[in-house]
């Protein structure tokens, strides 16, 4: 789509081009919501691609994803054999609506447009992500990733202040195996409830990204694995979306279904994606 309203299009090497800039910019990743929705007020694009951001890289502390990392580039990396949560990773590619955005879009892009279905959130969310966001001046600090959307396309990240890096903890990742199940009401249509799970079979501890029914992805973590009346009380206080594609009721419910099928599959060893 042409955005009749831009007027400048910014492509800098460092973030130290960008420090005394007006703060009235909007930063350009893969694109694709960018190009792909009529944007009145923006004025300025930033291109984020010469930056150099997009790496994977992974060392005994853990994982580092770039911010404009290719979502694609996920599927054909090799990371560490015992590391097998990287599945969620994959699966956050594989559940995306298209193959011809996700060979486009960047992870941080994913992250920061903080759609509800996004499905990078939720699997970031159970995998206990910390999020690196840089200000303009240099400076830098982490965030949760369960802290950093505050609604649908609401996110913590204040005017000039960019997402640089996604970590992984290594401990979030070795012996840890997962589950990524995504409810739509048609087929590739946008998602009302989205629930990744991880599970170590060892210490028994379950974690739950939830996102998709809920405002803003949630953690939710049992030291065992729950019953189904634990996983019904951790969401007494929560409120859900509702809206044309579903009922809070019904989110709730769904969510709630694919909690308990995905704990199901992972102790009965049954793993992998599942699209309903
Ligand atoms: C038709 C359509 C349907 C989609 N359906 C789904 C879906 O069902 N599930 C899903 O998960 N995703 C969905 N997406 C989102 C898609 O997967 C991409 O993740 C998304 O378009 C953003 O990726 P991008 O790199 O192209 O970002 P861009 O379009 O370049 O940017 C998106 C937004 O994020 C900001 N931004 C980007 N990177 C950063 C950063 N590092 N720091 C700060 N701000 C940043 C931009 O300023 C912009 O506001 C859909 C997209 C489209 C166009």
């Amino acid at each position: 789509m042409d955005l009749y309203s831009v007027e400048t299009y910014l492509q800098p090497k460092s973030l130290a081009e960008v420090a005394d800039w007006q703060r009235d910019w909007n930063w350009l990743a893969g694109g694709t919501w960018i190009f792909n929705q009529a944007q009145p007020r923006v004025k300025t694009l930033v291109d984020m691609q010469q930056l150099d951001w997009s790496e994977i890289e992974t060392t005994s502390e853990g994982l580092s994803i770039g911010a404009t990392c290719i979502q694609n580039d996920l599927l054909d990396f090799s990371f560490p054999v015992d590391w097998q949560a990287t599945e969620a990773l994959k699966d956050a590619v594989r559940e995306l609506a298209s193959f011809k955005l996700s060979h486009a879009a960047t992870v941080g892009g994913n992250i920061c447009l903080a759609l509800s279905a996004s499905t990078f959130a939720p699997a970031m969310v159970a995998l206990q992500a910390t999020y690196e966001i840089w200000r303009p001046n240099g400076d830098s600090y982490f965030v949760d990733a369960a802290d950093f959307q505050t609604a649908p396309q609401q996110t913590i990240l204040q005017p000039g202040e960019v997402l640089r890096s996604v970590k992984i903890p290594a401990a979030n990742l070795t012996g840890w195996q997962t589950c990524f199940k995504r409810m739509s009401v048609c087929t590739a249509g946008y998602a009302i409830a989205i629930v990744v799970t991880a599970y170590h079979p060892q210490t028994r501890q379950v974690k739950f990204g939830v996102g998709g029914s809920v405002p803003s992805p949630r953690l939710v973590e049992f030291e065992s694995v729950p019953t189904a009346e634990q996983i019904v009380a951790a969401f007494r206080e929560q409120s859900f979306l509702d809206d044309e594609r579903g009922s809070a009721a019904y989110r709730r419910h769904i969510t709630q279904v694919l909690m308990q099928r995905g704990i199901t599959e992972l102790t009965a060893g049954r793993v992998g994606a599942r699209r309903y």
